[in-house]
């Protein structure tokens, strides 16, 4: 089937400054979207949008907290806006705030939560109905192999395994739509996150990373292009009954 929306098709990817969303937006751009690239800071997008227009494409950069009510209307609203209803959004965005359960602070649960599962509840409802009146739409969200259980990730763990259920039950409402929603849990990919993670730790990136190969079938880390890649074929005009589904994109099985 043809994408009723192509020629003014618009993707939107939350975090997409730096890592595995800055990956996606310039993957998605090749793949001929229109970007919205979103994060905290419009100003920490601007080079990624400098790729993406270097590279022949389209983007905008996008200042809005995902887990800010307001901010996302008025975020969706400028995408709308400039770039076109965004009928592809890839709910990216994300913090650690790893901690054993007996030393998690409160706060520190809030705000995993805030970011993963309200975040990506707020930018889909308010992009859903986009998707709906087109009758074609992707959603992807980014959940993580920490969905099956990671020592001093309680919070953590738990927004990513909220998210494949999140996940399932919008490709449940809106299949009849023409819209499909899927999950990507990724194992150990090389960003400034798993660097956080091997500060934390009290390693160099480069002893964790040798620790964690250790364990990956294939031998080596993730890039953020493996992932960005698994996110175009979610997005594809080929990939329109795959639904639903969690992907583990990890160098090797999970479950
Ligand atoms: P990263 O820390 O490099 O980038 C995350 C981005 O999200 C940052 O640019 C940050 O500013 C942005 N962000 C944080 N809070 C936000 C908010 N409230 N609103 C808007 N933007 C916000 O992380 P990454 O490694 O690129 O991870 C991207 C996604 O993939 C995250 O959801 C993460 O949980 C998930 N993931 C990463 C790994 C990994 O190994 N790196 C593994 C599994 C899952």
């Amino acid at each position: 089937m043809t994408d009723p929306t192509s020629g003014t098709r618009t993707a939107l990817v939350t975090g997409a400054a730096r890592g595995i969303g800055a990956a996606v937006a310039e993957r998605l751009a090749a793949d001929g979207f229109a970007v919205a690239v979103i994060d905290l800071d419009e100003a920490a997008c601007k080079p990624v949008v400098e790729v993406v227009e270097k590279a022949g494409g389209r983007a905008i950069a996008v200042s809005m907290d995902v887990a800010d009510e307001a901010a996302v209307k008025a975020g969706v609203e400028r995408v709308v806006a400039e770039l076109g209803p965004p009928t592809v959004v890839v709910n990216n965005a994300g913090v650690i705030r790893d901690n054993l359960l007996f030393k998690m602070s409160t706060q520190d649960w809030d705000t995993v939560m805030g970011v993963h599962l309200r975040g990506s509840f707020l930018v889909t409802r308010a992009c859903q109905g986009y998707m709906t009146q087109v009758g074609w739409g992707r959603i992807v969200n980014l959940s993580s192999t920490s969905a099956l259980g990671s020592r001093g990730q309680a919070n953590y763990a738990a927004a990513k395994a909220g998210l494949q259920g999140f996940t399932k039950t919008l490709a449940i409402e809106l299949g009849k739509f023409g819209v499909t929603a899927n999950a990507i849990a990724p194992g150990f990919i090389e960003t400034e996150m798993t660097m956080a993670t091997a500060q934390r730790m009290g390693m160099s990136f480069e002893t964790l990373r040798a620790q964690v190969v250790q364990e990956i079938p294939v031998a080596r880390g993730g890039v953020p292009e493996d992932i960005a890649h698994t996110v175009s074929f979610f997005v594809s005009e080929g990939a329109g009954y795959v639904s639903g589904q969690v992907l583990y994109v990890a160098g090797g099985p999970k479950d």
